[in-house]
């Protein structure tokens, strides 16, 4: 995870958040949040929620992203930009 980087919310622009990391992808009975990512292994997430309008951002982490990349699950797609 970056850190140290500059973070804004994506919805009100606010820079302060309560954040979790290691967060299991998958449990006993909740959703396959990250499918195709393992049956054993589950891939880690952090969320940061905005202290002001609490929107969850949710990353994945570097090394589990690779179990993305590798996912039958999971398409790359690519949009128009503005
Ligand atoms: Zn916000």
């Amino acid at each position: 995870m970056n850190k140290e980087e500059e973070m804004k919310c994506i919805n009100c622009n606010n820079n302060s958040f309560y954040e979790c990391e290691n967060i299991n992808s998958a449990g006993g009975y909740g959703p396959d949040l990250l499918p195709g990512t393992g049956i054993l292994y589950h891939a880690k997430l952090s969320a940061k929620i905005c202290s002001n309008c609490n929107f969850i951002h949710w990353f994945i982490n570097d090394q589990d992203m690779e179990r993305i990349k590798k996912s039958t699950r999971f398409e790359l797609k690519e949009y128009e930009q503005d």
